[in-house]
């Protein structure tokens, strides 16, 4: 089948190695420039890490492996330790690199940003146009152009993306502002009822992830020009312990990457006639659940072998195929939806909260 794939981040380049291995006709329509992979990292699991092997995917030397989980509570000084089982931190780039390279070369296209599809009424499309006057025709075209799809907005509109109640201030320091001993450990620091934690995840290549998990309703700054959020984090970060001071300090604050959080209920289907959203553009989650990536490559081989199925059994009609991924996905992702809402709700102070329900998770 000849299928075209809206967006080559996580999930466009996953499905895109996951159907060419199956011998579709793939090919991935990027709109940023191949040097742009951007961001920082990510926390994954064991279930996701067979995934991508079964995709083909090599990782180990490029993984850190996360052992341990330390949650600080500030203002009480009270410490929860627990054991991680099977957790790896990966740079974002890596893991985007490993992918890109599986990929046949000519089926990568970057620079092309998506504008809409022909025809413009009906449930089927012929051809997806990109706004250098590029056109291109496909059996089957995947929508993996994240939060804000534009291909959803066209094909399978609504439910309406929730506001944004929490923001996360992202960056990246050197291994060696973290003591060794704490080189397998993810820590959580965190002022209750203040609405503002900092984790730390240490990271494969020599790196350490930092963020601030913020309520940007009780701290507007959050979301101010660049320049004011770097003087209010500086002068906040004064009030928080010597190890997070290090950390966010060693690095510069002006690369820091701001992320509005949000997401926003299931529709009914994930695709429409012969469009199928996929990744964050068919389900984006909460950041408390870490389980955005894990749920784009999951996507990815579920998609694989429904299509698998389907182009073995001729009495199958495409719109089941596409239908059925739809009633596979939604009940898992009902779940991080709700678990993603119910920890940020107590970390908003909307709910009880403790230290203890944290979840082992960026
Ligand atoms: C630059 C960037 C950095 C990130 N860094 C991190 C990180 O450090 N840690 C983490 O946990 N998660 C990160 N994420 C989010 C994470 O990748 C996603 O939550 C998750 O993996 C789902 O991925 P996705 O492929 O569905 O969506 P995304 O990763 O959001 O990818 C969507 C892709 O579609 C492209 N796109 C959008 N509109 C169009 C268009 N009109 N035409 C063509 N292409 C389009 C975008 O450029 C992007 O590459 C990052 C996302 C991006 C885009």
């Amino acid at each position: 089948m000849k299928i075209a794939i809206i967006g080559g981040s996580i999930a466009g380049l996953s499905t895109a190695l996951r159907l060419q291995n199956s011998g579709h006709e793939v090919s991935v329509w990027e709109r940023r420039n191949p040097t742009s992979s951007g961001g920082f990292g990510m926390l994954l699991d064991q279930k996701t890490l067979t995934r991508l092997s079964s995709l083909g995917l090599r990782l180990d030397p490029q993984l850190q492996k996360v052992t341990k989980y330390e949650a600080h509570d500030i203002h009480s000084g009270r410490v929860v330790r627990r054991g991680l089982n099977g957790s790896f931190a990966i740079q974002r780039s890596t893991l985007i690199d490993h992918l890109k390279n599986e990929i046949k070369h000519h089926s990568l296209n970057y620079d092309f940003e998506f504008t809409h599809f022909e025809p413009n009424s009906g449930n089927n499309v012929q051809r997806a146009c990109f706004s250098n006057g590029h056109k291109i025709d496909a059996d089957l075209f995947l929508g993996a152009d994240g939060v804000r799809s534009s291909v959803r907005n066209l094909q399978v509109p609504g439910p309406d993306l929730t506001p944004v109640k929490t923001v996360e201030v992202v960056g990246m320091a050197d291994m060696n502002s973290l003591p060794a001993k704490s080189r397998n450990t993810f820590k959580k620091y965190i002022h209750q009822g203040k609405g503002i934690a900092f984790g730390i995840v240490p990271c494969a290549g020599d790196k350490v992830i930092w963020y601030f998990q913020i309520d940007n309703n009780k701290w507007p700054q959050s979301l101010g020009s660049n320049h004011q959020r770097n003087q209010w984090l500086s002068e906040e970060l004064s009030h928080w312990p010597h190890q997070v001071r290090r950390i966010a300090m060693s690095s510069r604050l002006e690369n820091t990457h701001l992320w509005r959080t949000t997401d926003r209920d299931l529709p009914l289907q994930f695709h429409r006639g012969n469009t199928l959203l996929i990744g964050d553009a068919a389900h984006p989650l909460l950041t408390f659940t870490s389980q955005g990536v894990g749920s784009s490559i999951e996507d990815a081989v579920i998609l694989g072998d429904l299509l698998d199925e389907y182009e073995s059994s001729p009495h199958q009609n495409l719109d089941d195929c596409l239908g059925e991924f739809s009633a596979i996905r939604k009940p898992i992702l009902e779940g991080h939806l709700k678990n993603g809402r119910d920890l940020q709700q107590r970390f908003l102070g909307q709910r009880p909260h403790c230290i203890d329900t944290y979840p082992v998770s960026a």
